[in-house]
């Protein structure tokens, strides 16, 4: 891969593809090619067949997908399957179809078993029963792994899997029936502080435990991966740290500022009790992530502010 190498990044307006484009610009690669969904959908097998026979990317990075919190989740679990696992198949095959060099297929430390042993490492893929809060997704996800591993058992496919933790950053989704924890209760807090409401309810009992990696620390890593490594089956990429979600909620009150009461609403699902990746594999191959969660929720906080300000 040179600075010249052509690059399609799938799903650019997403936090995950929007960080990765900043980063290899910011590292000067100069020939990135982006479509929106609009331009091209990427459930459409006609039109990403004919984008890629026109393009003729040498790289490839698959950030689209169809992605939510745990009530989006389970909300839409059809949308999130069929999406999601089209979206893998067209792009997959495609690059097959039209000699793409490399691809970096990105997924989810959800495709791990609910009950799998914490920190979750490698090996454990489809050895038992998935959290059924995010099946639908979990499975797609796996379905693309395998499409990775067996177009380089097959044909001698360069395709590479990476399984971050749960992001956030810059770009991520507020919208609090959609969106994952951190940005929620960023955004509860933020608007709480300014109507000088007593409370915010957060879902769940506190008690689940999750690890969070900061989006730019991710695209650093599909840098990386796409570089200097080439093997099969799921590379984790996280922190190698979790908190609970009450720690994480205190976290974000003391960042944001606000003063009220945590409130725990036992109705709403926790999801899977832990979910902390094993980053060994990564580690070993050379990598590590670097922003603390703490700045990384200072960053966030303040892309969020300035967003707020832009749209009103
Ligand atoms: P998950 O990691 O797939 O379970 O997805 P989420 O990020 O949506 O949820 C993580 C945990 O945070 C779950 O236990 C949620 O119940 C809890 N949580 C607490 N408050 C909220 C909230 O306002 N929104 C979301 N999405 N989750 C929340």
């Amino acid at each position: 891969m040179d600075k010249h190498s052509k690059i399609y990044v799938a799903g650019h307006r997403g936090m995950v593809g929007s960080a990765v484009v900043r980063r290899l610009q910011t590292e000067g690669y100069r020939n990135i090619v982006t479509r929106t969904s609009r331009e091209l959908d990427l459930r459409n097998q006609a039109a990403v067949n004919d984008f890629f026979a026109e393009e003729r990317p040498e790289i490839v990075v698959l950030a689209a997908a169809k992605v939510g919190g745990i009530l989006a989740n389970s909300t839409y679990p059809a949308q999130f399957l069929y999406d999601n696992l089209i979206i893998a198949a067209n792009v997959i095959h495609a690059a097959h179809e039209n000699g793409v060099t490399k691809l970096l297929n990105l997924g989810s430390s959800c495709i791990y078993p609910r009950m799998a042993p914490q920190p979750l490492q490698e090996t454990a893929l489809l050895t038992g029963p998935l959290e059924e809060t995010n099946r639908a997704y979990a499975v797609a996800k796996i379905a693309a792994i395998e499409l990775c591993d067996h177009y380089r058992t097959q044909y001698g496919d360069d395709f590479i899997s990476a399984m971050p933790t749960n992001l956030y950053g810059p770009g991520d989704n507020f919208d609090l029936q959609g969106s994952h924890v951190l940005p929620a209760l960023m955004r509860k807090m933020v608007e709480a502080k300014e109507r000088r409401a007593p409370q915010v309810e957060v879902w769940g009992s506190g008690r689940p435990m999750r690890e969070f990696l900061y989006a730019d620390d991710l695209a650093d890593a599909c840098l990386f991966l796409l570089r200097h490594v080439s093997v099969p089956g799921p590379i984790n990429v996280g922190t190698g740290q979790d908190l609970s979600i009450r720690e994480l909620a205190e976290l974000i009150r003391d960042v944001v500022g606000y003063e009220g009461e945590l409130v725990f609403d036992p109705s709403k699902p926790d999801g899977t009790p832990r979910k902390l990746l094993d980053v060994s594999r990564l580690a070993a191959l050379g990598w590590t992530a670097r922003t603390g969660l703490r700045e990384g929720i200072e960053k966030t906080l303040a892309w969020y502010l300035q967003a707020r300000r832009e749209a009103s």
